[in-house]
């Protein structure tokens, strides 16, 4: 039994990222792909209420650099499983909530263990299914031992509810209950961090739950489903059902016994997700909660008396990591006018000794990007790009082996251009010139989303003002825009970034929680 009594908060220290420079290390890593090469191919069943069930139509994951090689068969759910799931979750919802805090904890303390013995072999997956190279895979796996770890204390600090005030022969009490069975949709981009992170924080504070992964990465959320076994979750807590996002999605959303969504993805599937859920469905007696964490436009804006080379590469990382396709990336550089060419030839020049390939190599900076359709759409906005701007870097593509795309930049594009407006999802940034620092602040906010954003600047009275302009959920000083850690920097955005939960923020697990107020009269 762990006790949560030492296990305070505050005192959590991220999960150590990997170095690589270290040989042990690298032969570690090394032989964790290999662990993971030999698993390649298996099938993977559905787990409901415990049982392992198999269907006939699967979703077959690849690897994106590599489209023949199959990671797993997942078997797929129909509606009909859906509805199976959905039962077995209602009913284990009602002896999970009377689980007490510390025990559901330790659980995800028992979790997080697991995957740091292991933690290569999750990352093995990562490089396999997502295309992470070495670096981003390490992180994507330390975020989620970070989350298990956060939420888990979180809820230990939340088991007593909050203090309310008492008057004289009257006792009041505050606490958090559950909310029931909750649907949590999860993204291909961080599949193990964002996918377990959303998991466990709905099963930690007393839900059970529906896990629907995304398409293309289902097998490293498998694995997550019998890490959480192993780590003791009762059957029926986690019920995974990976199937077609429109088929069982739009089923589940719309389900009457549905009580809250997490979903994390695009703007289209998350506003499609928000208006469904709140119809109220015959039968239901409740409304639903949603949370959505959606798109991003990413700015990086960079002040005339900026460090340049820091700067640079702040635009260049938070544009190319994982090939773009994180929701914080950069895809937008923002420059004062007396110092953009000389930033927009050294981000060129840095662009230009990124090392391309297959993931499974120590030394790529950046590998491929998730599948045919995202290959499609980013050389579709490259197109646009050579209309809307001057291609300086990058630009070419090659989808014959895996879906590789060229870290890419435009120049002097307009700040109202589609590659200025619209989130690409891809290794592409488009460079802007701004006048000054009004101006500045003016393009930094003139798109829908408000995710994240960096200003480069060396004057006290500009970063004090994009304190309170720069409209965005995770704003960083003298960095890139990426790169958000668990318990450190809570992640969210504004407006149709979503609904602004902050992962890993003081208030998450409260939103998959509802308060009861006791009176008792003595
Ligand atoms: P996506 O296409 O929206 O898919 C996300 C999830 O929604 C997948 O599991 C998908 O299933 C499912 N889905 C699709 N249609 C659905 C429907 N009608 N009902 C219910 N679920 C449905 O997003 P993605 O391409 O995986 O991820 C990239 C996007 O996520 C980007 O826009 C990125 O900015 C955003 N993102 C945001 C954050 C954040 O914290 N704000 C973090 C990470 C990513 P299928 O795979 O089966 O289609």
């Amino acid at each position: 039994m762990i006790t949560t009594t030492n296990k305070d908060i505050k005192e959590y220290k991220h999960e150590p990222f990997t170095d690589f420079a270290l040989k042990e290390n690298k032969n570690e890593f090394y032989k964790a792909l290999e662990i993971v090469q030999a698993e390649l191919g298996k099938d993977y069943p559905l787990i409901i209420g415990g049982e392992s069930i198999t269907t006939p139509e699967k979703i077959v994951s690849i690897n994106p650099a590599d489209k023949e090689e199959v990671i797993g068969r997942v078997s797929k759910a129909d509606q009909g499983l859906a509805e199976k799931a959905m039962q077995v979750a209602l009913s284990t919802f009602n002896t999970w909530k009377k689980e007490n805090s510390e025990a559901r904890a330790n659980i995800l303390f028992r979790a997080a263990d697991i995957i740091r013995r292991r933690k290569h072999e999750f990352s093995g997956y990562l490089v396999k299914e997502a295309g992470k190279p070495w670096k981003e895979a390490d992180a994507d796996t330390a975020e989620a031992i970070d989350f298990l770890e956060f939420y888990a204390r979180q809820m230990v600090q939340l088991k007593d509810g909050a203090p309310v005030q008492s008057r004289e022969g009257e006792v009041n009490k505050f606490n958090y209950i559950p909310l029931g069975v909750g649907v949590i949709i999860s993204p291909f981009n961080f599949p193990l961090a964002i996918m377990a992170g959303t998991a466990a924080a709905a099963i930690v504070a007393g839900n059970t739950i529906l896990l629907k992964p995304a398409n293309n990465t289902p097998v490293i959320a498998a694995k997550f489903v019998e890490v959480m076994k192993e780590a003791g979750l009762p059957e029926g807590v986690l019920n995974y059902v990976p199937g077609s996002g429109a088929e069982i999605g739009d089923y589940l959303v719309d389900h009457p016994k549905t009580r809250f969504v997490s979903f994390t993805g695009s703007r289209e599937v998350g506003c499609r997700i928000y208006e469904r859920a709140a119809k109220v469905q015959s039968g239901q007696i409740w409304l639903k909660r949603v949370i959505a964490e959606m798109g991003g436009k990413d700015t990086v804006v960079v002040d005339k008396d900026a460090d340049l080379d820091l700067a640079a590469s702040s635009i260049v990382y938070s544009a190319f990591g994982f090939s773009g396709q994180k929701c914080s990336a950069g895809s937008r550089a923002v420059v004062h006018q007396d110092v953009y060419e000389e930033v927009l030839e050294k981000a060129v020049t840095l662009t230009k000794t990124l090392t391309m390939g297959n993931p499974m190599d120590v030394d790529t900076y950046m590998g491929p990007v998730i599948d045919q359709a995202s290959y499609n759409k980013i050389t579709k906005y490259i197109e646009i790009g050579k209309e809307e701007g001057r291609l300086v870097a990058g630009g070419e593509a090659d989808d014959s082996k895996g879906y590789f795309i060229q870290p890419t930049i435009f120049a002097d594009v307009d700040e109202k251009a589609r590659l200025m407006q619209e989130e690409i999802f891809g290794p592409v940034v488009a460079f802007c010139k701004a006048r000054d620092f009004d101006h500045m602040m003016e393009i930094a906010n003139n798109t829908d989303y408000g995710l994240t954003g960096a200003l480069l600047s060396n004057t006290p009275a500009h970063i004090e003002r994009a304190k309170e302009e720069f409209h965005v959920g995770n704003l960083y000083f003298n960095r890139g825009c990426t790169g958000a850690i668990v318990g450190y920097h809570p992640f969210g955005g504004f407006n149709m970034s979503g609904t602004d939960s902050k992962a890993g923020g003081p208030d998450y697990l409260i939103l998959h929680m509802q308060a009861k107020t006791t009176s008792e009269t003595i």
